[in-house]
């Protein structure tokens, strides 16, 4: 007989089974771990290039959970991602983070300039209140909006235009600053990044990482600036290890740098120390 066609679906596979078990019992123990309050943010500073101050950091999100240890977003995000569960965490990690920062501006001489970015997913411009969601956690933790940076990444840009662009505006309007994360990636060309109302590029690892021994790697840098200046945006790099790179990056005029040169995240104790060194 043939196999194939109809008759496939009769045929038990046993992989198709333990996936769809192993999605629904990652379900639930995300949601376990978000009514135990397991979730936690940790900070990464963000520096001005030439100088190497702290001008901000970067909030990302962990998991301390109780047999696994401290786990890393790559392996609970796209979970969350796929099960919806980011739009409650993430609406966690924003009220956690503009919170702290918001204490930093208060308690620290000197720092209350201090920014904090936070990643968005797609997920989360889907819901139609996400508008509504920042505005509370701007409200409730005080923070002067023009401090928060919403990080959203390229392929969210391509996914709906039209929506993107209205979203984007509105949120705009609460007078937050909009980044587009790991560019460079997708697949945006000028004409196409001037519909989209935002202020920073953050440009990938993947071209910081060859820069200093990889001439393609510097030309696609330095396009990737081009393309910020062009269109009046600052920019970010991220992934900075070593001096040689920000050396580089800072001639070519990247305005910001981010990476394990500078500081690796660190928990809202250490970062604030690190805050308090930089504007004593
Ligand atoms: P991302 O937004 O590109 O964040 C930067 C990642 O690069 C962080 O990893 C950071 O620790 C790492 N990194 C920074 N500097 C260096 C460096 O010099 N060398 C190397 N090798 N790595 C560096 P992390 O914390 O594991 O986060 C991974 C990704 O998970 C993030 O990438 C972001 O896409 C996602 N993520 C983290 N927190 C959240 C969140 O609250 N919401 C959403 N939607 N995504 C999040
Ligand atoms: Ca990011
Ligand atoms: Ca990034
Ligand atoms: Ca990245």
């Amino acid at each position: 007989a043939k196999l194939g066609g109809r008759d496939r679906i009769a045929v038990f596979d046993p992989s198709m089974y333990t996936a769809a078990v192993m999605e629904a019992e990652a379900r639930t123990e995300l949601e376990r771990g978000l009514g135990a309050d397991e979730f936690t943010v940790v900070y990464q500073p963000i520096v001005d290039l030439p100088s190497g101050l702290l001008i901000g950091v970067e909030a990302l999100a962990r998991w301390q959970h109780p047999t696994r240890g401290l786990v890393g977003p790559d392996s609970f995000i796209p979970q969350a991602e796929r099960t919806g569960l980011i739009v409650p965490l993430g609406a966690h990690v924003l009220r956690v983070a503009c919170h702290e920062v918001a204490g930093w501006h208060s308690a620290i001489p000197g720092a209350e300039n201090v920014r904090v970015s936070i990643n968005l997913s797609a997920r989360q411009f889907q819901e139609p209140d996400l508008v509504d969601t920042v505005r509370a956690a701007l409200a409730d933790s005080g923070i002067r909006p023009h401090l928060v940076v919403l990080e959203i990444t390229e392929s969210l840009l391509m996914h709906d235009v039209d929506a993107t662009v209205v979203t984007l505006h509105e949120l705009r309007e609460l007078g937050v600053q909009i980044a587009v994360d790991d560019f460079g990636t997708g697949y945006s060309s000028l004409s196409y990044l001037r519909r989209f109302p935002i202020d920073i590029l953050k440009i990938d690892k993947a071209f910081i990482d060859g820069i200093t021994d990889d001439s393609d790697d510097a030309t696609l840098a330095e396009a990737v600036v081009g393309l910020g200046k062009a269109l009046r945006l600052s920019t970010v790099a991220e992934g900075i290890e070593h001096a040689d790179q920000q050396e580089m990056l800072s001639q070519l005029g990247v305005t910001y740098g981010q990476g394990y040169l500078f500081a690796r995240p660190g928990s809202a104790d250490e970062i604030a120390e690190m805050v308090r060194a930089a504007y004593r």
